[in-house]
């Protein structure tokens, strides 16, 4: 075991957003790969954003994505529960510790109270704009003796406590990712710490906590980046020893813009209703701004623990390529076993009408067959329905090769030599299917692509496609008959 601790500390504020995943994923790998501990930790200091049920539903995503860890909080038989040594792990339940550290922050003049309200703040910050200042905390507060604040508070004056950055200091990080990054107090913020309503920030709650759970590299988006050397600055003033921090390039879209709700899929959710399967999604989602040193794409969760490394972690933004996305999945799908496809497909093909759950429990070697017949054409589960529709219902056709094939001049011998096998048979089973073709050959002296692909365009309504004996065997004998005479009535 080595002393290796990371943490991913999302905020429940809804669903788990695919640039969050990917935080959760490079943490868990770092951490299985060296043999450290993972902790998940509930960032909810921020009342105001938090949405009932995220908690259980960001637990849900990472079980789904496989992405274990082994501290922090979980969900058990439907409860969230909590478990390690250095809990409580959801934020909201550390008050007094906070308040503990920013009273210790006060009284050694680290911290300061501030009593400026809102309105004053909103108003020195107009005037900040429209001199074309940066707007920020004047510091009006900063000199008021602490006995006297302390005098104001007893009778009962909110405040808030602000930390009291030195003017003009540098303050660096090496960051894994990024290098050296340095930036002067002068251009930082009086931070405020801990807010009204004796909630700390993130920035005071992410320190302590870290911190205190033992955190040896803080894993998260870069736009935590700017943040950081105010964290620096608490580490210091706390006389901690800073942790190791590797800021990971944001997931942007092919236009490099943030992927965002407004365009469309972004929850892991989403992704996973759309028939993403877990496997596919973290594959390629570890690709988006990484990538190992042997150039392979398509890899396991235990060929991504071996392979991880933060150096091959690209500054550039990752760019979310759907279409990469589609390709690594539908390598997943052909991968996992026919049942298990089959079975992830139920809801897809039930939600579409085409078919009940009863018809599938009735006859499951023929859904099985349904499902094999379409599964190497498919990118995502949603898509079962529309590939496997042509062999339901009334076929339309209306795909011009089709169409094309069906006016060649040997059509109706085919035709009729294709009714007159049905028509010696009770029913068709694998056999017929398997060996039909054959026959049809033999009788009419036709083969080859003149075969097949008038064959096809009749009962299929495409020249291309799954495996003809599997389309005859799932179609059965009356649905064919009706399809070769509609077939014929087309010419
Ligand atoms: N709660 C922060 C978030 O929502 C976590 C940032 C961090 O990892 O420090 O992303």
């Amino acid at each position: 075991m080595s002393d290796i601790r990371v943490r991913f500390a999302p905020s429940p504020t809804g669903f788990l957003h695919i640039g969050g995943l990917r935080t959760a994923l490079y943490n868990y790998l770092y951490a299985r790969k060296n043999n450290g501990k993972f902790i998940l930790r509930i960032e909810d200091t921020d009342r105001t954003r938090y949405v009932d049920g995220a908690i259980e539903n960001l637990i849900e995503s990472l079980k789904w994505a496989g992405i274990d860890y082994d501290e922090g909080v979980f969900v058990e038989d439907g409860k969230i529960v909590e478990k390690g040594e250095d809990g409580p792990y959801i934020q909201s339940q550390r008050l007094d510790i906070y308040k503990k550290y920013v009273d210790e922050l006060i009284e050694s003049g680290k911290a300061y109270y501030c009593f400026c309200t809102k309105e004053r703040l909103d108003s020195v910050r107009e005037e900040q704009k429209i001199k074309g200042q940066i707007p920020r905390y004047d510091g009006l507060c900063r000199e008021i003796p602490l006995e006297e604040a302390k005098k104001r508070i007893a009778n009962g004056e909110e405040y808030v406590v602000r930390l009291k950055l030195p003017h003009n200091r540098d303050i660096s990080f090496d960051d894994a990712v990024r290098g050296k990054v340095t930036i002067n107090t002068n251009e930082m913020d009086d931070q405020v710490l801990m807010k009204s309503d004796g909630f700390p920030t993130y920035h005071m709650a992410v320190v302590v906590d870290d911190h205190l759970m033992g955190i040896t590299d803080v894993v998260r988006g870069e736009e935590w980046l700017p943040s950081t050397p105010k964290h620096v600055y608490l580490y210091e003033c706390f006389g901690w020893e800073a942790p190791t921090f590797v800021h990971l390039p944001t997931v942007l879209n092919k236009d490099r813009k943030k992927l965002s709700k407004r365009q469309g899929d972004v929850s892991v959710e989403d992704f996973r209703e759309r028939g993403y399967l877990p496997e596919g999604l973290v594959n390629y989602l570890a690709l988006v701004g990484w990538s190992p040193e042997d150039g392979e794409e398509i890899m396991e969760m235990k060929d991504l623990i071996e392979k991880f490394t933060f150096d091959r972690v690209g500054k550039a933004g990752g760019i979310f390529d759907k279409e990469k996305l589609d390709w690594v999945n539908s390598h997943y799908i052909k991968k996992y076993s026919l049942e298990e496809i089959a079975k992830l497909s139920i809801p897809y093909m039930v939600k579409s009408g085409l078919i009940t759950e009863e018809e599938i429990k009735a006859d499951e070697d023929k859904y099985l067959m349904l499902i094999d017949t379409v599964r190497d054409s498919l990118d995502r589960l949603e898509e079962v329905p529309e590939k496997v529709s042509f062999l339901f219902g009334d076929l339309e056709i209306t795909e011009e090769a089709a169409i094309e094939e069906l006016k060649k001049e040997q059509v109706p011998e085919l035709i009729k030599a294709f009714k007159e096998e049905l028509n010696s048979v009770e029913k068709i089973d694998m056999d017929f299917a398997s060996g039909v073709m054959k026959k049809i050959q033999k009788a009419t002296g036709i083969k080859g692509k003149n075969l097949y692909m008038p064959v096809r365009a009749a009962i299929s309504g495409n020249v291309h496609g799954p495996e003809l004996k599997n389309i005859i065997c799932l179609l059965g004998k009356e649905e064919i008959l009706k399809r070769l005479d509609e077939a014929e009535n087309l010419r």
